[in-house]
């Protein structure tokens, strides 16, 4: 029942739960100046087999299906003795959450704060309640200042979607909250965000950080000519995030190239939050183990794998009360190296190999499209907009010119030679001048 008072009915300050001891641990780091960034391996690894272990506690008391699946699984107690026990513990498979709000929900849904959906673009979606204090005290715990430059003198311009999924009032929540960075709320290309006033606010405000897509961040560059907006004059950057949809190095570099500011990733999913994230070597992704705790497995066997060995990427969340995930299986490939990077921060590097069911599978071997998007970039003459298209094992590619005083003929002798000489891989090819831009996550691969 409300009470008759103009304080907030709700404090997250006064908001207690199993992951205090965890507040106690990232005051600690404040206390020597540090971040998790760059602790010694020992250290983190305390860290995540506390979280771990509290994480399973938590849903061992207040959800049903995680309890049982332990108990099936052997479990006395929710308990692991080492990080490596992990994979004693049951996965999580999207199809058991699945259209489901209740499952794997640890709180009261009184106590729900937000829920987010995936996009789902088939069947069912895949809810995730989170509480206020999931939102604004757990998920905003672990800063990784190495990494994220962004502070007050900052405005972020966030061009992700903000109905159902997380991305944009994450993106959001994390600027303005763990950075005091301003934001300008532009949304991806919906009803009240059309791109020629999306770019007009980014000038207008001075925007200075760009959170948005890799499609989106070539359709926004694309469209500014258009609109009179000069990049690099009108709108100044000094960073994009990209999340949302994978791309290679060579399309990456090309957004650089074209917004005149440094492109990192952010990897991350509706369902877990924040994964990984590049630091400014760009040779992977730093997984954020202050927020989760990832594995590789053989999507197969469902057995660990080691450093260096492709397979399905696992995620456990740490930082989390309204709906922890535990083992969940992302469908999304990868490796893990350790980390060696020049950047001096000790966390695990996390390389993508894209999603399982998007490999192409041409003479017999599976191929990432990402891969195939960096030889296809690495021709000049190539614009951003492009189709993968299989039929019946032989590989067609669609592909629009960019700036060259080629003819379309002699761009398509250009193209399949090069794909020739860089993979072995014979592909018909059509140049088109009418591949349409997406506001979506842009279709690319047609398997
Ligand atoms: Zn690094």
């Amino acid at each position: 029942m409300k009470s008759q008072t103009h304080k907030m009915t709700v404090s997250i300050d006064e908001h207690s739960s199993h992951l205090d001891p965890f507040k106690d641990f990232y005051k600690q780091l404040d206390d020597e100046g540090r971040t998790i960034e760059k602790l010694s391996r020992q250290r983190v690894e305390d860290y995540q087999l506390k979280a771990v272990n509290a994480t399973l506690a938590h849903v061992w008391n207040k959800n049903e299906y995680y309890r049982s699946q332990l108990e099936e699984a052997g479990f006395k107690e929710p308990r692991i003795e080492s990080l490596d026990q992990l994979a004693s513990v049951p996965l999580l498979k999207k199809d058991v959450i699945r259209g489901d709000k209740q499952k794997i929900l640890s709180v009261d849904p009184k106590d729900i704060g937000q829920v987010h959906l995936t996009s789902g673009t088939s069947g069912k979606p895949i809810y995730t309640a989170y509480t206020l204090a999931d939102q604004y005290i757990y998920d905003l715990l672990p800063k990784y200042l190495d990494i994220f430059k962004e502070s007050d003198e900052d405005v972020a311009a966030i061009a992700l979607p903000y109905e159902f999924a997380l991305p944009g009032l994450g993106f959001q929540r994390l600027f303005q909250f763990a950075f005091g960075t301003g934001v300008l709320s532009l949304g991806k290309g919906g009803y009240m965000a059309p791109v020629d006033k999306s770019l007009e606010l980014m000038k207008e405000y001075q925007a200075t950080v760009l959170a948005t897509t890799p499609s989106y961040a070539a359709l926004l560059v694309e469209q500014s000519e258009k609109y009179g907006i000069r990049i690099g004059e009108d709108i100044r950057l000094k960073k994009i995030w990209l999340t949302g949809e994978g791309c290679s190095s060579t399309f990456r570099e090309r957004l650089e190239k074209w917004w005149g500011c440094e492109v990192s990733f952010f990897y991350g999913s509706t369902e877990c939050g924040g994964v990984g994230v590049e630091c400014s070597e760009h040779r992977g992704y730093h997984v954020m183990e202050g927020h989760v705790k990832v594995e590789i497995i053989d999507p197969v066997t469902e057995k660990p794998l080691p450093y260096g060995k492709t397979g399905e990427i696992i995620v456990t969340t740490l930082l989390r009360e309204g709906m922890p995930m535990v083992r969940y299986r992302s469908g999304d490939m990868g490796y893990l190296q350790k980390s060696r990077c020049t950047c001096g921060i000790t966390m695990d590097v996390l390389h993508l190999r894209g999603r399982m069911e998007s490999m192409l599978r041409l003479n017999g071997e599976d191929y990432s499209p990402f891969l195939l998007e960096h030889f296809l970039m690495e021709i000049p003459d190539v614009g951003m907009w492009y189709h993968f298209k299989l039929n019946q094992g032989v590989l067609k590619i669609e592909a629009e010119p960019f700036r060259t005083p080629l003819s379309d003929e002699q761009l398509a002798a250009k193209i399949r030679k090069h794909m020739a000489d860089r993979i072995g891989i014979d592909c018909q090819v059509e140049i088109r001048h009418d591949i349409p831009r997406s506001f979506g996550k842009a279709t690319r691969v047609f398997n």
